[in-house]
Formats: C-alpha cells, sequence, structure tokens
C-alpha cells in the first residue's frame, strides 16, 4: 500500500499527530489520502512513566495504559488511520519523493514520513545518519539525541517531532508537537490555508 502519511512511533508524539490526521480526514481537501502509524511501542518513555502532571489525564495515569488507551481511541474514532503493530522501522530511503520504509516484517511507500522517535540513542534507523545531532534541550550528561529540523521539517515530505525533534521531555510538549505536524501536513494538503480541526457541542 502507498500512504500519503505514514508516521513512525506509536508513543506520545505519534499517536497525538495520528489522532489529529485521523479527526482532518473527513475533509474536502483530504479526501482518499491513506495515513498509516507503525505503533511500535516497546521503546517508549511511556513504558515506566506515572503521570500527575498532565492537564485533563487523572493523577496517577500510567504511561502503559495510555499506550493502549491511545490506540483504542485511535480505532474508536478515526478508524480509517491504519495502525501496523509489532514492526520496527529499519531503513528509510527517499526514492523519488516517493520515502520506502523498511521495518522488520515489510517495506511501505509513502509520501510523507513523520518520524516520531524518541530522543534515546542508539538511533538505529539506516538512510537518516546525516541528520542525527546532540539534543539541544536535554541533559548533556544522558547524551540525548535529536534530528535536524527548522520547526518540526527536516526536508519535503519528512518531519520530525516529540523529543526526537528537540522538544523536552514532557507529555504536553511532545503531544503539542505531533499536533503541530498534523496540522501542517493538513495545512500543505489545503493548498497552504491554514487548518485547524475543532469538534464543537
Ligand atoms: C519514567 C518516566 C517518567 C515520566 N514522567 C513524566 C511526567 O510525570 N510528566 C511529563 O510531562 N512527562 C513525563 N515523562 C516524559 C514523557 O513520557 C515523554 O516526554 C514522552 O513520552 C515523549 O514522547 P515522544 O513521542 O517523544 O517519545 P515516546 O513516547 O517514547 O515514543 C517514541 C515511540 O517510537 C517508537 N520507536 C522507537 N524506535 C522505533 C523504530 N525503529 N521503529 C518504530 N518505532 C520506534 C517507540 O517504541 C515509541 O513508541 C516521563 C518519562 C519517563 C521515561
Amino acid at each position: 500500500m502507498i500512504f500519503d502519511v505514514l508516521i513512525i512511533g506509536g508513543g506520545v508524539s505519534g499517536m497525538q499527530c495520528a489522532l489529529v490526521l485521523g479527526s482532518g480526514l473527513h475533509k474536502p481537501f483530504a479526501k482518499d489520502k491513506k495515513v498509516g502509524i507503525i505503533l511500535h511501542q516497546r521503546a517508549s518513555h511511556l513504558q515506566n512513566a506515572l503521570f500527575n502532571n498532565v492537564l485533563g489525564l487523572p493523577s496517577g495515569t500510567l504511561g502503559s495504559k495510555i499506550l493502549e488507551s491511545g490506540k483504542k481511541q485511535l480505532t474508536d474514532n478515526y478508524s480509517s488511520v491504519s495502525q501496523i503493530e509489532k514492526e520496527k522501522v529499519i531503513s528509510i530511503v527517499d526514492h523519488q519523493g516517493v520515502y520506502r520504509v523498511r521495518t522488520n516484517k515489510n517495506e511501505y511507500k509513502s509520501t510523507v514520513v513523520v518520524l516520531a522517535l524518541n530522543y534515546s540513542k542508539p538511533f538505529s534507523i539506516q538512510g537518516l545518519e546525516d541528520y542525527v545531532m546532540p539534543h539541544q534541550k536535554a541533559n548533556l550528561n544522558k547524551d540525548r539525541i535529536q534530528l535536524k529540523n527548522e520547526n518540526h521539517f527536516i526536508k519535503k515530505g519528512l518531519y520530525v517531532c516529540g523529543t526526537l525533534a528537540g522538544c523536552r521531555s514532557q507529555f504536553a510538549i511532545a503531544a503539542g508537537s505531533g499536533a503541530s505536524v498534523a496540522t501542517d501536513i493538513l495545512t500543505l494538503w489545503n493548498d497552504g490555508n491554514h487548518v485547524k480541526i475543532h469538534d464543537k457541542i
């Protein structure tokens, strides 16, 4: 299958990006767009986290629960977003304007790729080595990394969000970064006219 957008990483920024993109798929400019997310979650920082300081999350919410409830929220509300589970991305190659994303099990093609991995080392995806740099907003002793980008944009069709984009590691910041990339992509599809997706009572 060829995707219009393929999000890589099923943690905070990746799932938030998928939710906002999914919520925009009913718009005329997004008609027939195919969005997918590679929901590898084993390496997510959510696995061991516990939250008391995130607006809207009940105190004591476990990150491991959000990994599950996030997938369900995506399925229940935006089932047209393809969820690809239990696959890890190995390489990404730009082939004449289309990205070839190889996992340990399959190969996918996508016009736009959103990298939503986190800032942990080692960064093992082949094809992106030139963009890796030391993280600019993390403790130097922790030796974190980010990808070179300008406001989440790396190059045509390639975006990064969350801690890998250089954000500080806070749930709300990572989520906002994923939402920001989603609205950038929706805006692109809407010929540069700015897009936000709101539901109303
Ligand atoms: C112990 C702990 C406690 C925390 N407590 C708080 C807190 O109280 N308040 C707060 O605001 N923040 C807290 N945080 C920070 C918060 O969890 C992170 O800021 C947030 O998870 C970062 O989101 P992210 O999308 O950048 O990365 P992640 O949520 O880690 O998501 C990255 C995703 O990429 C996937 N991935 C990695 N490699 C590949 C690959 N090759 N192919 C496909 N997928 C891949 C991972 O499996 C994961 O699903 C805590 C973090 C930790 C570790």
